[in-house]
């Protein structure tokens, strides 16, 4: 479009505007703007410049289009060559355009990065696919600085929209400055196994802590019953959980790699996990089942990881989270050896048992507060989590180190009948004893005999007097 072609579209549109006051005539020999009524007035004369027609289709641009796009994007898309081709996502068929989407929304519509050498001469109509919605022109010489300008195609023409240039890297941990140096978990990998009620929050929380790498385990898929306690909502239903997962991590933290697995934990595939476990820097363990926990258990004593295992008590009346440091404190296994009653109140093994039962992915009716009663349980799995990869750093968090010494951590939601816990005083006559809504640390120590990190037949041995072996071990089990 010449010149004059764009200064006579935006004479007819001004003279066509019910709003405009008085009419414009442009002279194309002077370059000169003046009303009609004066035309023939040289003081009325207003030379248009640039300047002016850019200001104009500023105006005239439908005032909310708006295109978004990360800071990171452009400089990425630059090394690709002239031009880059991208979708672009709008909701409700508004003019409002961006490229910062976790995953592929249905609204999308194509769109062009153009690398142009001085952006004021680049011609918007005549650049970039035919089948554009939206071009962005970025000037080339100047991508430290982003110099851009945006338009979209409205109504067969090109105009002007505002461009908004999100430093997403920077900005996204940007609340977190002086509390936690996100760079310091950047470098983390976390695998968490049961993307249920608990390990979708989990995995959302961590995102947003800066983690960037996680292993997600999980084979089921999202249903109805589920919506009450889960991070995700109705849209998911029928979904693998892992998929789920990896868009919410990447609503959160963009740049985060999610590696999903949809197998289910059991001895027959116990390889495969040990893969797995052996690539992180620290395992959390928030399945249903007893077997998957123990499993996880055992590999992570056997490759040296820290694992934390999160469980909730029959309808989330209270909760329980234990963290296996190898060598160092009691596993699983011990915790199942001391407290069986306590263990067996975490026990869902079939659908049959799991009606009702919160901390579950089978779907249960809703009940009030379940949701709310399991929040708890994640947010501590969160904190030890946290500690455990800043161990080491020197960070604001670091006096929690001192707080959060035990490995077995009690939470009760409630005085639930029928338990050990119904006749606590109530909350607010108790300062000494136990109460609800208060966490506490259990002192807890290793089982010597534990047949995953003990010496189980050393231990024997002593108990019976008698060497024991792997081969006579059985006389003495009894023991
Ligand atoms: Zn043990």
């Amino acid at each position: 479009m010449t010149e004059v072609e764009r200064v006579q579209n935006i004479m007819r549109d001004v003279n066509s505007s019910k709003d405009a006051v008085k009419k414009l005539k442009y002279d194309p020999s002077t370059r000169t703007l003046r009303p009609a009524s004066c035309y023939d007035d040289p003081d009325c004369v207003k030379p248009v410049t640039h300047q002016d027609m850019n200001l104009y289709m500023n105006l005239c641009a439908a005032p909310e289009a708006c295109i978004t796009i990360s800071g990171s994007f452009i400089e990425q898309a630059c090394s690709r060559g002239a031009t880059y081709h991208a979708l672009f996502s709008s909701k409700d068929n508004g003019t409002v355009f961006t490229l910062l989407q976790a995953s592929k929304v249905e609204t999308t519509v194509n769109g062009s990065l153009i690398f142009v050498k001085n952006l004021d001469d680049a011609d918007v109509s005549v650049v970039g696919c035919d089948t554009d919605s939206v071009r962005v022109l970025v000037q080339k010489d100047r991508i430290s600085d982003l110099r851009v300008k945006g338009y979209i195609n409205k109504n067969g023409k090109w105009q002007q929209a505002r461009v908004n240039i999100v430093p997403v890297k920077q900005q996204l941990f940007s609340r977190f400055a002086g509390i936690l140096e996100t760079n310091v978990l950047s470098e983390k990998h976390v695998l968490i196994a049961g993307l249920g009620s608990g390990g979708s929050a989990i995995a959302v929380r961590l995102a947003q802590s800066g983690i960037m790498n996680f292993t997600g385990i999980d084979h089921d898929r999202f249903e109805v019953g589920n919506i009450a306690r889960h991070a995700a909502g109705i849209s998911d239903v029928g979904r693998l959980k892992i998929n789920i997962v990896r868009d919410l991590i990447h609503e959160k933290n963009p740049y985060a790699t999610v590696k999903g697995v949809a197998e289910r934990i059991s001895w027959d595939n116990i390889e495969t996990f040990r893969e797995l476990v052996k690539q992180v820097d620290l395992v959390i363990c928030a399945t249903d089942n007893r077997i998957s926990k123990r499993i996880m258990n055992r590999l992570c004593i056997e490759e040296n990881k820290v694992l934390i295992v999160a469980g909730a008590f029959r309808r989330a009346y209270g909760g329980q989270v234990l963290r296996v440091r190898p060598g160092k404190s009691l596993c699983f296994q011990c915790f199942l050896d001391s407290l069986p009653q306590q263990a067996q109140d975490q026990e869902i093994t079939s659908i049959e048992q799991s009606e009702g039962l919160a901390y579950t992915d089978r779907p249960v009716p809703i009940e009030p507060g379940l949701s709310n009663d399991i929040a708890p349980i994640n947010q501590m799995v969160v904190k030890l989590a946290i500690q455990e990869l800043l161990k080491g750093t020197d960070t604001t968090l670091k006096s929690l180190d001192e707080d959060l010494t035990a490995d077995l951590y009690l939470w009760l939601n409630r005085r639930e009948s029928q338990t050990g816990y119904e006749d606590l005083e109530p909350l607010e006559y108790n300062v000494d004893g136990i109460t609800v809504m208060r966490w506490y640390g259990i002192d807890i120590s290793k089982n010597p005999a534990c047949p995953e990190c003990g010496n189980f037949l050393a231990e024997l041995s002593k108990r019976a007097n008698v060497t024991v072996t792997k081969e006579n071990a059985e006389e003495f089990t009894c023991l």
